[in-house]
């Protein structure tokens, strides 16, 4: 089972997770209730060769993923 991380959007808190494919992606922080994002770490991406990584990216594409991640760096640069 690939391990997810997630980092809070809100109140920075990061969190990790045993996950299946199947499980349901987290969305809310335990912590502050802020809006969770998907960190793909290196370490599970060598996974991707047995098919997780395609079939969890294309259930998930729905469009706002790459804006979010990208506006969420802008976000960092800033700092404030
Ligand atoms: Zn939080």
């Amino acid at each position: 089972m690939p391990i997810y991380e997630y980092v809070c959007k809100n109140c920075g808190a990061k969190i990790e997770v045993l996950q299946r494919f199947s499980d349901p992606p987290l969305t809310k922080c335990e912590k502050c209730g802020g809006e969770l994002e998907k960190i793909i770490s290196q370490c599970t991406f060598h996974l991707k060769g047995s098919g997780w990584y395609a079939t969890d990216y294309a259930k998930k594409d729905t469009g706002g993923e790459k804006a979010k991640r990208r506006k969420k760096d802008k976000q960092q640069e800033k700092k404030d």
